[in-house]
């Protein structure tokens, strides 16, 4: 059978590499020296050298840390142990700005767990990523602008040629006059009727493949446990007229909050993501006076905003991300004020950069 040998076939490529990189850093505190693991994506070339095709780009100045606290918490040596977060795709929705959209990859002892947002572009990268679709447990959307969710259908007709055979349920935002709820959204791709009927195996019953199905979240608040050692809660937040989720993963004690794209109009940002190991905020534009207008304050943090919700989070790492061209402009001046103040790592989101999440900071850092 196609399916059969397709699967067999299939084999599966490297997980992420990761090398100890040492780097100096002056950010007006004076010379910091410091280290970080650069995780390369593995190639799916499994003769391709890691390093040598390395996501974060040695040389651009995206990954800038202070040295953290010494941990007097014991115990904080294995939280996120084998956690790690991968960018899919660090931009927004531009044609011409040289990054797939918003999606992300949390993994688990080399399995990726967890897709949060499947932008336009992400169904490419999460194959460059080497992740295996069967592994993915839950996929989370923010809302359904297109940089955020088009790469849907991609990722389950992509399926077919996996071994796939558990459901998958889709969760994200309800909808409003502007924005079908998910569960239409997801109708309206592949279900019966849908643009891409010929998916609808996927959604109806009695069919020989694995169900994917819609959980539309109304309330404001949300959590949910979707295995043993992973939950997820899901706050509104704010994006124009556009209903929006910021989502939170935890996989064993290990968090990962992720913004999505809203202007933080309720301020809840900071306290939902209060001491995360990974927070990852949207910086799509740019500040007022370097000329934000009201429609883009309406939907996007302005760096100002960013930088004081890295403040009052506490995140351990915060990871910059949905750069546009608008916001590239400020990125390194951004990149470097949370450098100054925030109690962890920032990163600058490149697409396929992956962070490991363990909390030994001390003990990676050699001090
Ligand atoms: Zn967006
Ligand atoms: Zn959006």
């Amino acid at each position: 059978m196609l399916v059969t040998s397709m699967k067999s076939s299939s084999a599966r490529v490297a997980k992420p590499h990761c090398s100890n990189v040492g780097t100096k850093l002056s950010i007006g505190l004076g010379l910091l020296t410091s280290a970080f693991f650069v995780c390369a994506a593995p190639s799916a070339n499994p003769t391709a050298n890691p390093i040598a095709n390395p996501i974060a780009r040695p040389g651009d100045s995206v990954q800038k840390s202070l040295p953290q606290h010494a941990s007097t918490d014991t115990s904080a040596t294995t939280v996120c142990e084998g956690v790690s977060l991968q960018v899919l795709g660090s931009g927004g929705p531009e044609l011409d700005d040289g990054r797939a959209s918003a999606s992300y990859l949390l993994w688990k002892d080399e399995k990726a767990n967890v897709l949060v947002d499947a932008g336009s572009g992400s169904s490419v990268q999460f194959g460059a990523s080497g992740a295996d679709f069967t592994d993915v447990d839950t996929i989370l959307l923010s809302h359904l602008h297109t940089d955020h969710a088009a790469d849907l259908p991609s990722f389950i007709k992509g399926s077919y040629f996996t071994r796939r055979d558990t459901d998958l349920t889709v969760y994200g935002p309800a909808g409003n006059d502007l924005m079908p709820s998910t569960h239409a959204y997801l109708d309206a791709l592949i279900g019966k009727e849908g643009a891409f009927k010929y998916l609808s195996s996927y959604t109806q019953e009695g069919e020989d493949d694995y169900k994917v199905s819609a959980h539309t979240v109304a309330d404001t608040t949300f959590s949910t446990s979707i295995s043993d050692d992973i939950s997820i809660a899901a706050i509104s937040v704010h994006h124009g007229p556009i209903p929006a989720l910021a989502w939170k993963v935890t996989i064993d004690k290990c968090v990962a909050v992720f913004s999505g794209d809203t202007n933080n109009a309720d301020g809840t940002l900071a306290n939902f993501a209060k001491h995360a190991d990974v927070l990852v905020l949207h910086n799509a534009i740019e500040d007022i006076e370097k000329g934000a207008g009201s429609a883009a304050t309406n939907l996007h943090m302005t760096p100002k905003q960013i930088i004081e919700i890295a403040k009052e989070s506490e995140a351990k790492r915060i990871v910059l991300s949905h750069i546009m061209k608008r916001s590239e402009a400020g990125l390194d001046g951004l990149t470097e004020a949370i450098a100054v103040i925030a109690p962890g790592r920032v990163f600058a989101a490149q697409d396929l950069m992956n962070i490991p999440l363990v909390s030994d900071l001390t003990r990676e850092e050699g001090r």
